[in-house]
């Protein structure tokens, strides 16, 4: 059996997520994509109990969570918060603040929502593993912009940020496929080229500024591209878009977070950016990674890796 899809818009959302049992009833498809079977007994027949966020074995009682290991478990809010908390986070694509998150869900702290939108997002932060490959744009940029109505930030307020965008061809041109984005220190040439190593595959074309510094990727085994100004290239047509991501980024920073954020935590927020940009076209994929139910196969029972026969359905 596939795993279950995604409701494709918030009509659908609001039919399939009605109570906390067709909640339950999702993340037991998610978890268990063949049918529910107790890892104890091996026993295929199980009843809800959403109360628990769990199934209860029918033959020997068991009772196994559905949240183990998620966002969710430990929590006494009940799925369907979660389950709309995941889809606001997942489908806005400014995010969603703790005060936003409070209203939509009726919570009645504000501390609660700030303590879900935190457990959602560090499913966000996980480093993603398969590198940018074919030909990836790389440059930096500053961070920081003067608060309005206040003093200048000093150049050393601004944090420096390195990015990478792969280019996908189309019938036009390239549009931009997905993207990786580091604070550094600083711009100096082992921060740049460890973040290139750490980003991207060898043997793809790094196309970059006519800055000297990156001369050094066809040390580490790229190819190396310029486009430059100096070179007779239109200043629009440079890098244009990393260049249009960055301007994306930093709108972002100062619309939904009103450029309020620290460098200390400035990685944190990259890294929730390029969640939301590397999966724009791929809800689905946002949802169930952002409530920590995305490809996750449950162990095998001993019961199970000997006798390889079908599950039954589901009593409900
Ligand atoms: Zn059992």
């Amino acid at each position: 059996m596939p795993k279950p899809g995604y409701p494709r818009n918030i009509v659908e959302f609001t039919r399939e997520f009605a109570t906390d049992e067709a909640c339950l009833a999702y993340l037991v498809r998610c978890r268990w994509p063949d049918g529910f079977r107790c890892r104890r007994c091996g026993g295929v027949r199980s009843w809800p109990r959403p109360d628990r966020k769990a199934m209860r074995c029918a033959s020997c009682d068991l009772i196994t969570s559905v949240t183990a290991g998620t966002a969710m478990h430990r929590s006494r809010l009940p799925l369907k918060s979660w389950m709309w908390a995941a889809y606001l986070v997942a489908t806005d694509k400014r995010g969603v603040s703790a005060l936003a998150l409070q209203r939509q869900l009726g919570l009645s702290r504000y501390e609660t929502a700030y303590q879900m939108l935190q457990k959602l997002r560090s499913a966000m932060v996980a480093p993603e593993r398969t590198q940018l490959f074919g030909v990836v744009e790389v440059d930096e940029t500053l961070i920081g912009a003067p608060f309005r109505g206040r003093k200048e930030r000093t150049a050393r307020d601004k944090a420096v940020v390195v990015g990478a965008v792969e280019l996908r061809p189309t019938k036009k041109g390239t549009r931009p496929g997905r993207i990786r984005l580091r604070h550094v220190p600083s711009s100096s040439k082992p921060r740049l080229m460890a973040f290139v190593k750490d980003s991207i595959e060898r043997g793809a074309l790094v196309v970059t500024d006519g800055h000297e510094t990156y001369d050094a990727v066809e040390a580490l085994g790229y190819e190396h591209g310029i486009e430059s100004t100096t070179l007779g290239d239109a200043q629009k047509d440079v890098l244009k878009h990393l260049h249009l991501v960055f301007a994306n980024l930093k709108t972002w920073l100062e619309g939904t977070h009103h450029g309020r954020v620290s460098k200390k935590h400035l990685q944190q927020y990259l890294d929730e950016f390029t969640f939301r940009f590397n999966r724009r076209h791929s809800p689905q994929a946002a949802f169930q990674t952002i409530l920590g139910i995305a490809a996750k196969v449950p162990p095998r029972t001993y019961a199970q890796v000997y006798a390889d026969e079908p599950a039954d359905p589901l009593p409900f």
